[in-house]
This record gives C-alpha cells, structure tokens and sequence, in this order.
C-alpha cells in the first residue's frame, strides 16, 4: 500500500457542478428508454435539468421531450443541448438568441460559457451548498478544486470576502473581467477562451473524424491573435481550451506574436489531447503551462467511432511530452478532471494503466502533477496490482474540514 495527498484538480467547474449537484444525472445511463423514464420520475415543474448524456450511446427526438415540462438536457461534454418545447418558452425571455441557434453548433461552441452559465444560475449560489460540495470533493479524494469559468459576481464577491478560502480558485470571461473591480479581480487566477469545440460534439479541431463531423475554430488567426493582445492587456492568467491539433496549432501560431510579453502571468493550454511532437517542443519554448486531463485517456477508446486509429494513439501523449519535450509534471504540465469525473477513481487507472502505452504516467509524477503538497488533510491509500493491472483507493479524510 502507497499513501499520496489528496488531489488538485487544476481544471474543474466546481461551482457550474456544484450548482449541478441537483440535476438528474444520466452519466450511468446508456439506453434512451432509462433515460427518459430517469427523467420522468425526477421531474421538477418548475425547470428540469438533466446533465451528463452520451450520445454515443442514444439520441433524443423533441417528441420524446415535448411532453415533460420545462426540461434541458446537457450532454456529459457540456458542448450540446437540447431543450423541449415548455423550456424554450423560458429561456426567450432572458436568452432568445440560444433558442434561436441551439441547432447551429457553431454558435453554440462560441457561446458556451454563456449557455452554461445561464444554466447553472436555476439553482441560486448559497453558502451552504459550497460547504456541502466542498465534503463532497473530498469524499472523492480531491482537496482543492479549480473553476475554469466563473461569471456569477456573488461567487466572486462570496471569494473575495472570504480570503481564508485555500480549497478552490476561479477563472472567469475576458467579457467580464474589465468589469470587476480590483478586490473582485483578485480573486480571480485569470480568464479562459474557447479556440475548438469538443469530441463528444465533433467539433473539436483535428484534421479529420471517421464519420459526419463539424470540427471547428471559434476564431480566424487574425481574430484570435487580436484577442490574446486585448488578453495580455489584462495583467492576469490566461487558460486557452485547445483540443485538436489545427486548434492547438493555431493557438501557438497566434502565441508566437506576442512572444516578448509572455512570462509574466501564466499561460495555459487547457486539454491539449492531441498535441504533436513539434507543437509541444515550441508550447515548451514559449514558456506555456499544459492543464491535461488523464481521464480523458479513455477518448481512446470511447471516442474509436470518430476517431480513426493515429488519432486514437496520438490522444494524450504524455510519455512523449515528459521525456521528449520535457515538461516537467507539476511545473509546466499540470493535471485535473474538468470534473468528468471528478475524484481519484476517474483517474488513477488510466494514468498508470492507460488504454495507450504513450498516456502512462508514473506514481510519482501523477501525485506531482495532481496533488497538493501534504497530507494533513487525510491521503488515498494506493494498491496497485501489476498482474491483474488494477488500482485500488482508498480515501481517509478529516470530516467537516474548513474551506
Ligand atoms: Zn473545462
């Protein structure tokens, strides 16, 4: 038995799934009949929100939905919607233009953080769910949990006037941010933008899907390099989502621009999946921060419908960003979940017996990419058994733990 800290997850959406705590979960479901039949005997009148759909495994018609009350259905991605007849109804009055666009995925890649802010503000921030969310996070072995995209100003204030805070930290819109003030703006690590959409909407940006895709850019070279100037004006982080490789390249090319004004504050490539050897070795020289997630190995596998075989090998290449464009695991190479799943178990397997030899990590540079400093807190208990290649944790914490 090896004992590691509990983790740190550097890319989360703590408050967006903590307000989510209360959705109708369809993560383990895996047949539409389960799923609507989940939905009906959870319904809420008032707005139903369920989260974590697959639609690799079954796809909804709006006759299924229409006859529910309001109800919206996020997939486990977070990058595509439905919604029925009565939540449309709703959302016109504050966000007609979602309604208007929903099925235009272009649109919807570019207002993402909008829809799913919106979302997430049906259920109101209160203190005591943070409280309630943060035992839940350590419960599942995760000590400190990043949010990557914070717009709710009473989250904010709440931080601000809580400076004793150690568990969790914020990224917020470039929309935003000018508009904070100074104690507001402390809070806050940095500010996140979107350049491709994802692989559970086929919208993320690689060179080519096995079946009917939308891979996309969110920005032209021109506009997206135009925005990261306005970003650096802002003297903060910045947390750039790039999965694909056209999207990763982009975003270097675009980086390599401001190259002398980079350095100050960090700059983050956030997924990263399919980085190429050549990018990772000027990602390195730019002096950028890789925020992966090695839960996301399983794309490998789960994804092999989309993606054809190099693609599925080329998912997550950590052997080759470690040892061969040596970022350093900690330093420059950081790890968290974006909460699908959250917690220990959704990671430890697949770093050290992933699906592709080129994902593995080693037990020591997991706990320094992934987990806090000590062990004060409470640890996980590691059994790692080489023959059958299984990982079993376990989770010993202090209960009623401060924030
Ligand atoms: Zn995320």
């Amino acid at each position: 038995m090896i004992k590691i800290p509990l983790l740190k997850d550097h890319h989360n959406h703590f408050f967006t799934y903590s307000a989510l705590n209360n959705a109708i979960d369809l993560f383990n479901v895996n047949a539409k009949d389960i799923a609507l039949k989940t939905i009906s005997e959870q319904q809420n009148p008032k707005m139903t929100i369920a989260k974590g759909w697959f639609d690799t495994y079954y796809n909804f018609a709006q006759t299924d939905i229409n006859r529910f009350p309001p109800l919206i259905i996020i997939n486990n991605s977070l990058h595509k919607y439905l919604f029925n007849k009565a939540a449309a109804e709703i959302i016109k009055l504050d966000f007609p233009e979602w309604v208007k666009n929903n099925n235009n995925q272009n649109w919807v890649e570019k207002n993402l953080m909008q829809i799913i802010s919106y979302i997430s503000r049906f259920y109101k921030f209160n203190k005591d769910d943070y409280e309630t969310a943060l035992n839940i996070l350590l419960a599942k072995g995760v000590y400190f949990a990043s949010d990557m995209f914070v717009t709710d100003t009473a989250i904010i204030d709440f931080l601000s006037e809580n400076s004793q805070n150690k568990r969790t930290e914020i990224w917020t819109s470039p929309n935003l941010f000018p508009k904070l003030n100074n104690k507001q703006k402390s809070v806050c690590k940095g500010v996140k933008i979107f350049t491709d959409g994802a692989l559970g909407a086929y919208t993320a940006a690689i060179k080519n899907y096995k079946i009917n895709s939308n891979p996309i850019l969110t920005h032209t070279n021109t506009e997206l390099s135009q925005k990261i100037e306005q970003l650096l004006d802002f003297n903060t982080g910045i947390a750039i989502h790039c999965i694909g490789d056209i999207a990763i390249e982009q975003t270097i090319t675009c980086l390599e621009n401001h190259k002398n004004r980079l350095g100050k504050y960090p700059v983050r490539l956030e997924h990263a999946q399919f980085i190429t050897k050549k990018q990772a070795f000027k990602a390195k020289d730019l002096g950028l921060t890789l925020s992966m997630q090695p839960n996301f190995n399983m794309d490998s596998i789960i994804y092999s419908d989309r993606l054809d075989k190099e693609y599925c090998k080329a998912n997550n290449p950590f052997r080759m960003l470690i040892d061969d464009a040596s970022f350093i695991p900690g330093k420059d190479l950081i790890l968290g979940s974006d909460g699908m799943p959250t917690g220990i178990e959704g990671c430890i397997q697949q770093s050290i017996f992933p699906p592709i030899p080129e994902q593995k990590l080693s037990l020591d540079e997991f706990v320094s990419a992934y987990c806090i400093d000590n062990t004060k807190y409470g640890h996980i208990e590691i059994e790692i058994d080489q023959l059958k290649k299984k990982i079993i944790s376990r989770i010993i914490f202090k209960n009623n733990l401060q924030y």
